[in-house]
């Protein structure tokens, strides 16, 4: 068993991939070639949203939307310290300084109140992620930003098809940032990834800055990075985006399955609350719940489980792979901790002490995910 498998993906669509990738040898535009205005408006259009601006990656679309909004040098930006390392990476390459705060237990996204805690005259972004596919409490955010005047960037990586409120992710703040990574919920066979805004002015210095901060040809207006995201990605993406609505519905019917299963199955288990304290957490295998007003893709199905190694040891000898997302809070990984939260981040410490991810993916079998099940329950048995 993989615990992504893109192969079955590949199998039920490889004419289509075979027709657009010819098509791009045939025309041999490589770089901002007509596939990427193509997939540009497609994905805007689906999101609801003005702009979309293709880029090299996830990674590199968070770091051109600080540079987009002007962050560098004496600016603060508030993010979460239980995500990918990428989301505070970028902050520290503008110049800009982390500020790292904790995660609700329930959904594993930043705590709004937290954030409005540590909102200082140097504030100038927040930085909430979408984590394992399920929008963060991103009303609140956006309150807290309008109320003292600064940017959301909404890092979603993880959630692109998830809908909140009735809107889409991406679609939700200043500025929403995806990434087409193979494995993410929408991903190309290579690097990509975009940033989405209704804001003109934004998408113009974002489609500058992706090619060198160029305003015309040999006109630098201001300091940019190589970020294109390859004409050849972009049509990948096209064929894959025909499939996309059933993948979405997939992955919240599987995820949803997990929940029920893992609750009916495993006597003593337990959605995750608000107000659960998660040191002293007893049940053998605790959920996150779906809450009511969004969805989640479920980039990854993570459980948490009270002793992850023997668990872990446990589906190793099974043939069933298992991962971690993620082991460490990012306050406190040897690059990051000169930004370590002072009040420290408790309800992330023990998330990073307990999560384990399954194998997920919109083409799991039901007897794979079975297999998967059985061996969650023999392991904490
Ligand atoms: C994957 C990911 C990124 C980075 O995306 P890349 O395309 O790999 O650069 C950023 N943030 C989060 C939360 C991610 O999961």
């Amino acid at each position: 068993m993989q615990f992504i498998d893109l192969k079955a993906q590949q199998a039920a669509i490889r004419s289509e991939i075979d027709r657009r990738i010819a098509a791009v040898l045939d025309h041999g535009q490589y770089i901002l070639g007509p596939e990427v205005i193509e997939l540009e408006q497609i994905l805007a259009e689906y999101v609801g949203v003005k702009h979309c601006i293709s880029v090299a990656s996830g990674t590199e679309a968070l770091l051109i939307a600080l540079m987009a909004l002007g962050i560098g040098p004496g600016d603060e930006v508030i993010t979460s310290t239980f995500t990918f390392v990428a989301t505070a990476e970028v902050i520290a390459l503008a110049g800009a300084t982390p500020v790292f705060v904790d995660v609700l237990p329930e959904t594993a996204n930043i705590d709004p109140r937290a954030v409005e805690a540590k909102i200082t005259p140097r504030t100038r972004a927040i930085i909430p992620v979408s984590l394992y596919g399920q929008v963060a409490d991103m009303e609140e955010i956006e309150q807290i930003a309008s109320r003292h005047g600064i940017s959301v960037i909404e890092d979603a990586a993880q959630s692109f098809g998830a809908v909140y409120k009735g809107r889409k992710s991406c679609g939700l703040s200043t500025i929403g940032c995806t990434s087409f990574f193979p494995s993410k919920p929408l991903g190309c066979y290579g690097d990509g990834g975009a940033l989405f805004t209704s804001d003109d002015a934004i998408a113009q210095a974002a489609k500058e800055i992706r090619v060198h901060g160029q305003a015309q040809r040999y006109v630098h207006t201001r300091i940019g990075v190589g970020g294109r995201m390859d004409t050849i990605q972009c049509a990948i993406l096209l064929a894959k985006w025909p499939r996309f609505a059933w993948e979405v519905e997939q992955r919240m019917r599987i995820g949803q399955r997990y929940t029920d299963e893992i609750l009916r199955r495993i006597s003593g288990s337990a959605t995750i609350t608000a107000d659960m304290d998660l040191q002293s957490l007893n049940a053998p295998v605790a959920v996150f719940g779906a809450k009511e007003d969004r969805t989640s893709v479920y980039a990854q199905y993570t459980v948490l489980v009270a002793d992850r190694d023997a668990v872990q040891a446990h589906f190793q000898s099974s043939g069933i792979p298992t991962a971690v997302h993620y082991p460490v809070p990012l306050d406190q990984q040897p690059a990051y901790k000169q930004w370590a939260a002072p009040d420290g981040t408790p309800v992330a410490d023990a998330l990073a002490a307990r999560v384990m991810s399954l194998p997920m993916g919109p083409d799991l079998s039901e007897e794979d995910q079975d297999r998967v099940i059985a061996c969650l329950c023999a392991a904490v048995a």
